[in-house]
């Protein structure tokens, strides 16, 4: 297939609705038997948006003093904060004193109720003894380079990490979190932290499949169904970085109209991966992975609260679907 013929089929996928027989077509989904509601959710997992959009999640306060410069700027705008806020003044002396004794100490001042460093030693300790140390062959080889197979888009979500969700091992993922799995359009200026890192997966790593997976509940998709998107920003970024999957949302609003919040999310956290595999057609060497049939895109969606995993592919070699 040419690249021409590729665009071509690029922009057809934009007018075609999520069904099995579109370009874009359910592969493959794993869906247990869903446990009872109560006994499928673990205690630490809350079925609840990350943030109450559009009210913002932090109201930015002293934004003129902070955030405009550079990093210097920024800790003279926190002294002059310290100085100028009276209130606030004695709470952040003593934070800073706190801080300031710990460091001198090693560590050793009055402790929070909760141990940051203690959970992060800890951590690190349980993997070096039961995997690293289990495992020589797999960080030896690990130690001379990375050749993953996939690349992964997954959202920062704390409860959605693609290497827990798919037991993906070390070596075996190339990801990507931002905050509703989203992939910007090809733009060198504006997102090159996206565009460097699939140059890298797709260039250097050649990565076989490029994967954008979406999840239940999520935040930024909620925020991105809520906030007006007009022209007033609440937040400083959040806005800016969902409005990425406008095209999802005005999809789901034609198809869907004004139903239930909780449904339009559903809905628009699948179309949005879609919009996100769209996007990387934007990408020149994707496209080129993609012709040259070194490259596959595929779309999923985590539920969470379910506990169930639905793939679905971009399928320009026109093999049969699978089912699991
Ligand atoms: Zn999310």
């Amino acid at each position: 297939m040419s690249t021409a013929s590729l665009n071509t089929a690029c922009l057809r996928y934009h007018s075609l609705p999520l069904n099995k027989s579109s370009s874009f077509r359910p592969f493959a989904r794993l869906n247990p038997s869903p446990p009872s509601f109560s006994s499928s959710i673990p205690n630490l997992i809350q079925n609840r948006p990350v943030f109450a959009a559009p009210s913002p999640l932090i109201t930015p306060t002293w934004r003129e003093d902070m955030g405009n410069g550079s990093y210097e700027e920024a800790i003279e705008a926190l002294e002059k904060l310290l100085r100028e806020k009276g209130d606030l003044k004695a709470e952040a002396t003593s934070k800073v004193e706190q801080i300031t004794a710990e460091l001198k100490s090693g560590g050793e001042a009055a402790k929070p109720s909760y141990d940051a460093v203690d959970r992060l030693k800890s951590g690190f300790i349980h993997f070096k003894k039961e995997k690293y140390d289990k495992n020589p062959e797999l960080y030896g080889e690990l130690a001379k380079g990375q050749s993953p197979k996939f690349m992964v888009f997954a959202c920062s979500d704390s409860r959605v990490c693609p290497s827990h969700v798919l037991d993906f091992q070390p070596g075996e993922a190339f990801v990507v979190r931002n905050v509703a799995n989203l992939v910007p359009p090809y733009d060198q200026s504006k997102f090159s932290g996206t565009g460097s890192a699939i140059e890298y997966a797709v260039l250097h790593l050649k990565v076989q499949y490029i994967v954008v997976i979406g999840h239940s509940a999520c935040g930024g998709i909620k925020g991105l169904m809520t906030f007006p998107f007009d022209g007033k920003y609440s937040t400083d970024f959040i806005e800016e970085w969902v409005k990425i999957g406008l095209p999802a949302k005005a999809k789901v609003k034609s198809k869907h109209g004004e139903g239930e919040l909780g449904e339009l999310c559903t809905h628009c956290e699948k179309e949005a991966v879609d919009v996100s595999l769209g996007n990387l057609l934007t990408y020149p060497f994707v496209r080129d992975g993609l012709v040259n049939g070194t490259l596959g895109l595929k779309g999923g969606h985590y539920d969470f609260v379910k506990g169930t995993f639905e793939l679905w592919g971009l399928d320009f070699s026109f093999s049969p679907s699978i089912s699991v």
